[in-house]
């Protein structure tokens, strides 16, 4: 289990009406904030033995020019041992490339790109408040295609209120005609403190039922797969297994993350801590030469083995039944036999092999599967 860092640049030129990431919409405070992270890295050094991911998240990283994120990305290489395969991540907001910024990016070193796309329907982007048009997002696809981007993201959300069943599948069919190397299809959740969030509360808006959602994430799954791509996760899909992201998979397996940046969270096997949620007290902490830690937590065996239970319930790779009792002392088979023989008569469910696999509609209520 090789470590993967988590970089969070927490900036945004607006915020998008559904957004609730830490972010904030003035840039001034970039410079400082790449002094901070570069401190930030210096506190971690020695203590972690080798990685193989960096992602850069946000935020909207590719608001800094590629010779800023070559400075993060250079000084993560002088703290922490890398492999030499490492997988190097960045989201990307279409509005923000052209074909010579996509070449500066690969200049860098980053080898995966995520393409925050969203939809191809303007008036989704216009409802979600975003601050591309889907003109801007072709033209960044075939910028960083035509870069020599050989692993490449499309992020697209669906279950916006308003949006049918056919305009989800135009901007799918749209994605697909790219043949993206790896495609992330989020539900979109209305978080409380967000405006679309807001507006729900009020009822201003109305969100799809969840028979349409059902529907938007079945069709979904089976277009993709129908055009050659694994459903590797409930959100995710991969055109070849060497496309599926290494980073997020370390999130679903419990292997340890170092985040650095504001809000950024870290892993290490059973504690979790989380830096502050503000780009002016973390750069004060770290200026003071004090960790920007805002909180830890010590996980039970207990709730690392519930977690567990609800990640691998959400991928296709499921879950081992014999590393799941090895690693939380715990025996999925014998315990909850009942449960699982009717999830398994249901169709949620198969086990073979030992291991408990999610069907296509067990991923749909994956959820409701982990409370078992
Ligand atoms: S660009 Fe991304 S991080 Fe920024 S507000 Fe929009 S969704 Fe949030």
């Amino acid at each position: 289990m090789i470590p993967g860092i988590y970089v969070h640049i927490p900036f945004c030129l607006s915020k998008c009406a559904y957004c609730d990431f830490y972010s904030v919409t003035s840039t001034k405070k970039i410079p400082h904030f790449i002094e901070s992270i570069l401190k930030e890295m210096e506190m971690y050094r020695g203590i972690f033995n080798r990685f193989d991911t960096l992602y850069l998240g946000g935020g909207t990283p590719s608001l800094l020019d590629s010779a800023q994120l070559a400075e993060i990305i250079d000084g993560i290489r002088k703290c922490f041992p890398l492999s030499s395969d490492t997988e190097i991540t960045i989201e990307v907001n279409p509005g923000d490339l052209n074909r010579k910024a996509a070449e500066s990016l690969f200049e860098t070193g980053i080898n995966r790109i995520s393409i925050g796309v969203q939809s191809f329907d303007e008036h989704i982007l216009s409802f979600l408040g975003r601050r591309h048009s889907s003109i801007d997002a072709i033209s960044a696809i075939e910028d960083v295609q035509n870069a020599g981007f050989g692993n490449i993201g499309l992020d697209l959300i669906y279950g916006v209120p308003g949006q049918d069943l056919e305009s989800w599948m135009n901007t799918l069919r749209k994605a697909l005609s790219f043949r993206p190397e790896h495609l992330s299809c989020y539900q979109l959740t209305l978080e409380p403190s967000t405006p679309l969030g807001r507006k729900y509360k009020a009822g201003e808006i109305d969100p799809p039922d969840e028979d349409l959602l059902y529907e938007f994430f079945i069709k979904t799954s089976e277009l993709l797969e129908a055009s050659g791509y694994t459903h590797y996760e409930v959100s995710n899909f991969a055109r070849d297994p060497e496309f599926m992201s290494r980073h997020n998979r370390k999130y679903w397996d419990h292997t340890p993350y170092l985040g650095l940046g504001p809000a950024a969270h870290s892993f290490s096997g059973n504690r979790r801590w989380w830096n502050h949620r503000c780009v002016d007290r973390y750069i004060e902490e770290v200026n003071k030469k004090m960790p920007p830690i805002e909180k830890s937590e010590i996980l039970t065996l207990k709730q690392l083995r519930l977690e567990a239970l609800y990640l691998g319930l959400r991928t296709k790779m499921g879950i081992n039944l014999q590393d799941f009792s090895e690693r939380y002392s715990f025996d999925l088979l014998d315990k909850k036999n009942v449960v699982l023989g009717r999830l398994r008569e249901e169709g949620l469910i198969t086990i073979l092999d030992n291991h408990i696999y999610p069907t296509r509609r067990g991923l749909a209520i994956s959820d409701s599967l982990s409370l078992i």
